[in-house]
């Protein structure tokens, strides 16, 4: 591409300019989702007559901006999350972050945003969580939670690729999201709003996807449901749940189990825990690394295809549906008890702990590993 001769992320160019007023870091017990952020930020300019400039680890500060600056007004805003986890070692890990990079390089293209190398943003991320790795809570469950940000900065109003960027990350330690265990949620499988499209940006983790769905969730909340659940077409597939993707466990008439979650054809985002259940889980059905608790292989498997309510509600009145649940960076796995479609309720078995025969199981592995409790490739060792 045009821009492939300019200078790409350059990590050995890192500056560090460290605070001089560091804060303490809440008690964890305080802590909100997403409302408390560490000492530093990194920050890396872009500009399409230079490429990518010098890396910058500084103290967390708002950001300058003209009012005039493309991300206010066409969104040119795309974001990633991911996790550092301690484990009981005092070592600190990331959890595959290479999907997070390529997904948003991914994400970057789409709209027309610099790509970058991926590895050196890892590499400076490393750097960034080692300054501020106080700011994880040493108890179980809790981390470090990772916001990479790319936005268009070129102070000009005009749709085009913006000639200026600023890529950043800011770092917010965060706590278990079912502190008392999981409590299953409803959902409302809304028929009212579509989250995306073919050929839309569904698949792509852009800040215009979020915005429009805020207003959807208020008036699933208003008939008493937690989040949306995101169908598309006049079939009414099921697409993601919230901002999860969603996975749904069936059993056939051989009393087989089937995990089924729908396939990246557009209008799903390729979630880095939807992968990782969909890989542990295919592992057990291959029968290559067992997980306690699953059916045995063979009378297991696990599909990525098209599900639609009318499958999902058929299995509930056979009594065929065994569980329904979203995954995600935030939450790992959600359980949904209740699905609200079309004005009946269709009801979904949870276990005393809110989990189910697959996603317990499957959970345990991913938990296991995330916390580095259980040695895996996909822990990487900040
Ligand atoms: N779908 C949407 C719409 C999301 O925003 C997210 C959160 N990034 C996910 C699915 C789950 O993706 P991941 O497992 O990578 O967090």
């Amino acid at each position: 591409g045009e821009f492939t001769s300019m200078p790409d992320i350059e990590p050995s160019k890192l500056q560090f300019v460290k605070t001089d007023k560091p804060k303490q870091p809440p008690a964890s017990s305080s802590l909100v989702f997403g409302h408390t952020f560490t000492d530093h930020m990194l920050t890396i300019p872009w500009s399409s007559s230079n490429g990518w400039g010098v890396p910058k680890i500084q103290p967390y500060a708002p950001l300058n901006l003209e009012p005039s600056a493309t991300v206010f007004h066409y969104a040119q805003a795309l974001f990633e999350g991911l996790k550092a986890y301690r484990d009981s070692k005092g070592r600190v890990t990331l959890f595959r972050p290479d999907m997070n990079m390529k997904r948003m390089n991914t994400s970057a293209a789409r709209i027309a945003l610099p790509t970058f190398n991926g590895d050196a943003v890892i590499e400076l991320l490393k750097q960034l969580i080692k300054v501020d790795k106080h700011w994880i809570p040493d108890q179980p469950g809790y981390s470090l939670y990772l916001r990479p940000t790319l936005i268009g900065t070129q102070a000009a109003l005009g749709i085009a690729p913006p000639t200026e960027a600023l890529l950043f990350v800011i770092c917010s330690p965060v706590g278990p999201y079912y502190p008392q265990g999981f409590k299953p949620v409803a959902l409302y499988g809304t028929t009212e709003y579509t989250r995306a499209c073919p050929g839309g940006i569904g698949a792509f983790k852009l800040g215009a996807n979020y915005a429009p769905g805020v207003v959807a969730q208020k008036e699933a909340a208003k008939k008493g449901y937690v989040q949306n659940l995101w169908l598309w077409g006049p079939d009414h597939h099921i697409t993601e749940v919230g901002t999860m993707n969603a996975f749904a466990v069936l059993k056939d008439a051989n009393g087989v189990t089937e995990l089924v979650t729908p396939p990246l054809d557009g209008v799903i985002l390729p979630g880095v825990t939807r992968d990782s259940v969909l890989t542990l889980a295919r592992e057990h059905a291959e029968g290559k690394t067992l997980l306690e608790g699953l059916p045995e292989p063979g009378k297991f498997k696990v599909s990525e295809r098209p599900i639609t309510m009318k499958e999902v509600k058929d299995a509930s009145k056979q009594g065929r549906l065994v569980e329904f649940f979203g995954t995600g960076t935030a939450a790992v796995i959600s359980p949904v008890d209740r699905i609200g479609y079309l004005g009946e309720d269709i009801h979904i078995p949870t276990g005393p702990d809110g989990m189910g025969p697959v996603s317990r199981p499957v959970w345990k592995q991913l938990s296991g590993i995330q916390s580095g409790a259980i040695p895996h490739p996909w822990s990487v060792v900040v």
